[in-house]
C-alpha cells in the first residue's frame, strides 16, 4: 500500500487529539483507520475552540449496500447519490440550533469499487458561533446507513476524550 497523503481536515483532528490527549493517543485507537468490519462504522468528533471536526470512515456496504463495482443505472445512481452526499457534507450531523454551526470545509474522495472491500471515508469542519451550547451531537448520517449494527464515537472535546458506543438507531451523543 502506498502512503496515503493525509488530508487537512485528518491532520486537524489528529493534532485535536494528540493537543488534547496530551500526545498519547495519535497512533492508537482515538484517530484509527483502517479497521474494516461490515456493520460498524466509525464516527470521529473534536471540538476546540468554535472549531467541529467530524470524520466518518463506513464499509460502502453500510453506505450503499454493496462494494463492488455498480451494474446497472440503478446501482450507478445509488453510487452517485451517496457520492454527492459524502462530497456535500449534508445532513451528516445534528446540532442545537442555537450553536450556531455551519459546514466550511468537506473532504471526500470516493472509494474505489470492485477492489474488494471499500470505504466511505468524509471529513468535515464546521465552525461553530456558540460552541458552549453544544450540549449535544446527533451524528444523523448514521440514520442513511444499511444494515448498521454499531457505530464507534470517538469524542475530543475541552471535557476530555471518550469513547461511545451506539446502536439500535441511536444517533445522539452528549457532550457534557
Ligand atoms: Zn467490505
Amino acid at each position: 500500500m502506498p502512503r496515503r497523503t493525509r488530508p487537512a481536515i485528518e491532520q486537524l483532528i489528529a493534532l485535536l487529539v494528540l493537543s488534547v490527549a496530551g500526545g498519547t493517543a495519535g497512533a492508537d485507537g482515538m484517530h484509527a483507520h483502517g479497521k474494516h468490519v461490515h456493520g460498524e462504522v466509525t464516527v470521529n468528533i473534536a471540538l476546540e475552540g468554535r472549531t467541529l471536526a467530524l470524520e466518518i470512515d463506513a464499509p460502502a456496504a453500510q453506505t450503499l449496500g454493496f462494494e463492488k463495482s455498480p451494474r446497472d443505472d440503478r446501482e450507478r445512481a445509488a453510487v452517485k447519490a451517496v457520492d454527492d452526499w459524502f462530497r456535500s457534507g449534508r445532513n451528516m450531523l445534528g446540532v442545537p440550533p442555537a450553536a450556531g454551526c455551519r459546514l466550511t470545509k468537506a473532504e471526500f474522495t470516493p472509494p474505489k469499487l470492485g477492489g474488494g472491500h471499500a470505504d466511505y471515508r468524509g471529513s468535515y469542519l464546521f465552525d461553530c458561533a456558540a460552541p458552549e451550547a453544544l450540549a449535544w451531537i446527533e451524528v444523523w448520517a448514521l440514520r442513511r446507513m444499511q444494515g448498521l449494527e454499531k457505530a464507534e464515537v470517538n469524542l475530543v472535546t475541552p471535557a476530555g476524550q471518550r469513547q461511545e458506543t451506539l446502536r439500535g438507531g441511536a444517533v445522539r451523543v452528549t457532550l457534557r
